[in-house]
């Protein structure tokens, strides 16, 4: 009852429906105090924030800075959160925008993540739609329809939609609460991962009047200034929270062995873990030579079959698989609290890469680690790595097109079109080096002659091919194709005319049957020529912005391709540095990168504990006992009593005569310190 009642009240429409049976025996003062309070406040909603979220997400307390941000939201104001991954992004624009009126439009780069957040609010009985790279323009016709009319209350967005005549034309249309922009950082070219759609989110400012929620996880000082400025914020206005991880360990170790270290973790530390490797082939090598060693193992790339990913990824996810090792393109949106670490057996090129990736591990509060490996060749590698990122622009003409030339684009067309994209053949094709290839396509993608969609999910779609009346004539091999058709003719217009996206999860459960079934009656029915029959597909879309340009009227802007290198290369000196780094806690390292001055000592870090272990030496073996049993009592008074016996070994790396299991020993014997967990 109160949902149905919260939902009404949020909404435009008065709309009192609900649960009629537990009415009558639920306390009918609390609905006649609602029903008040609604009458007092006529349009806006007085719920506070703290009601809605308990309502909708069943949580009883914000989280911080959270409250702090809607707060901002509810007021009007325009505002940027930065926000660490895991800190709950989500909620601080979904709770206000559930309490005002009108359509919050979501601009987000992952289309996955879209999904899943749509497919959640939904599911919380929230009215939300996407857009995104996917999906034809009648489908984008149909959302955009129903989000101008229909009475939703989140429009998710893929930022090249945003430029589109057809979008510019709705939005007009719409009741705009909030522009929500989600990995803000993307607006900024001095960010790791700019976007250049992401400009077209000032356009937007200029046609509808409704405050911006900026979210990221990871901005410097100079790039959230920059996020506020190409946002047109009125004014400034930044929520920050604290970027301390207090249960994430980090630590450094320079080695020749990587092997034998990666195999010294993953045994040593019990539950999940994720290896970052920088190259496909890597992630195949070191999960074989993993299981080779006892470790349940699996590797994830892009260049995998969707159905394959997906599979690994739930099978990491409910623990069938303990280590996963992969690219940077596992982890984005994948929230699994109990990872217990994170090694990168190569070293990234950015602190805002390693800070995101590494802070994927110890997200449930419990210790975590985050290990780097790394020798004096990696160093050498990753300053290589700079050439291939950037490569020559006379080299990225040619890709320009090269591309076209391999779909068929003549000059002077093509603006609109959007070409499914198999970098893989692509290459072949042309006998072209994939990774420099890649990046030139990248850098295109920065100068806004197309966008570059990866890992977009592609409705199954159908169009029945005969006309009504001859469908009943039909004698059907399978008595439940004709069922079938008649469940998408009641549930889906314009079938007859078009191929129309078909949700594969709802009509094989109002057929009964599991959505494998399906597939073989749609693709048997395919065979009878009744109808077209366009499977499921993930796939890597192209989406072109402009008519193909002539050879020499390509402007790949230099200027900025000069300064979009030098800001790479001061990134990946960072984190040179911060390898290299012997004195300073890596913890504080990482916070002062990201603006957050005068930190502490996080006191777990390898510099850190080299500190703690020097000063251990200097005390000589007397008072080494002491020490040893002070560490111990600090870090479990420091862990509220809970730890397990490998933190306490991590503690101390180079004691290998197991003094500490002694002295832990006679600690617990004495009720000083409590026994670990298992
Ligand atoms: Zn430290």
């Amino acid at each position: 009852m109160h949902l149905a009642l919260v939902r009404s009240l949020s909404g435009a429409k008065i709309n009192f429906f609900y649960d009629s049976a537990n009415f009558a025996a639920n306390n009918f003062a609390t609905f006649v105090l609602l029903l008040t309070r609604f009458v007092l406040m006529e349009k806006e909603c007085a719920l506070s924030p703290l009601d809605v979220l308990r309502e909708y997400w069943g949580h009883d307390s914000f989280r911080p800075k959270q409250l702090e941000i809607i707060s901002s939201a509810l007021d009007g104001l325009d505002v940027l959160a930065i926000l660490p991954t895991g800190g709950g992004k989500s909620v601080c624009f979904q709770v206000p925008a559930l309490m005002k009126d009108g359509l919050a439009i979501v601009v987000t780069p992952l289309v996955a993540l879209m999904k899943d957040q749509v497919q959640n609010l939904n599911s919380r009985g929230i009215k939300a739609l996407c857009v995104n790279a996917g999906m034809g323009r009648r489908e984008v016709d149909l959302a955009l329809n129903n989000a101008a009319y229909g009475d939703f209350k989140f429009l998710y967005v893929s930022p090249e939609r945003l430029g589109t005549r057809l979008f510019l034309q709705y939005v007009q249309e719409m009741n705009v609460s909030y522009i929500v922009v989600d990995e803000a950082h993307c607006i900024s070219q001095w960010g790791y991962d700019f976007r250049p759609d992401y400009l077209c989110i000032g356009k937007l400012r200029e046609l509808v009047d409704a405050p911006v929620i900026a979210l990221t996880a990871t901005a410097t000082p100079e790039v959230a200034e920059d996020i506020m400025y190409r946002l047109g914020f009125r004014e400034r206005n930044l929520v920050k929270s604290g970027f301390e991880r207090p249960n994430l360990s980090y630590l450094v170790r320079k080695c020749e062995d990587k092997l034998g270290q990666l195999l010294a973790v993953c045994s040593s530390v019990a539950g999940t873990g994720i290896v970052y490797v920088r190259s496909r082939k890597k992630t195949e090598e070191l999960a074989s030579y993993l299981s080779a060693n006892g470790i349940s193992s699996s590797f994830y790339h892009a260049g995998l079959g969707g159905q394959s990913r997906s599979d690994r990824q739930a099978r990491w996810k409910n623990g069938q698989i303990r280590v996963m090792v992969c690219t940077n393109a596992f982890g984005m949106g994948i929230d699994k609290p109990d990872v217990r670490f994170v090694i990168h057996f190569d070293v990234p090129d950015s602190p805002e890469a390693y800070f995101q990736e590494a802070g994927r591990g110890g997200r449930d509060g419990k210790r975590s680690f985050a290990v780097l490996l790394w020798n004096s060749s990696d160093i050498r590698r990753l300053r290589q790595i700079a050439t291939v990122s950037f490569p020559p622009l006379d080299y990225v003409e040619e890709i320009y097109h090269k591309v076209h030339v391999f779909f068929e684009v003549p000059y002077d067309t093509g603006a609109g079109r959007q070409l499914k994209f198999d970098l893989e053949e692509f290459c072949r094709h042309f006998r072209l080096q994939r990774s420099s290839a890649y990046y030139a396509i990248i850098y295109i993608e920065r100068t806004g002659h197309w966008t570059l969609s990866e890992d977009v999910d592609i409705d199954t779609k159908v169009q029945i091919r005969v006309d009504r009346n001859e469908l009943y004539d039909i004698d059907f091999p399978d008595p439940r194709m004709s069922q079938l058709l008649e469940i998408l003719m009641r549930k889906y217009t314009g079938l007859f005319s078009w191929p129309v996206p078909i949700d594969e999860d709802y009509v094989s459960g109002l057929l009964g049957v599991p959505v494998g079934t399906l597939r073989q009656l749609l693709y048997g029915l395919s065979l009878e020529h009744v109808i077209k029959y366009v499977p499921c597909d993930r796939a890597t879309v192209l989406y072109l912005h402009h008519d193909r340009l002539r050879p020499k009227n390509v402007n790949l802007e230099p200027d900025r391709y000069a300064q979009l290198k030098d800001a790479f290369m001061t990134r990946m000196e960072e984190m040179v540095r911060y390898v290299q780094e012997e004195d300073v806690c890596r913890s504080s390292y990482l916070l002062e990168y990201f603006g957050q001055k005068d930190s502490v000592d996080c006191g777990t870090c390898d510099i850190c504990r080299a500190a703690k272990k020097a000063s251990l030496v200097s005390s000589g073996p007397q008072e080494n006992e002491e020490s040893v049993s002070k560490a111990i009592r600090d870090y479990v008074s420091s862990r509220e009593d809970r730890y397990d016996l490998e933190e306490i070994a991590l503690l101390f790396p180079s004691d290998h005569d197991g003094n500490w299991q002694k002295i832990l020993r006679n600690l617990i014997n004495d009720g000083s310190v409590p026994p670990p967990q298992d």
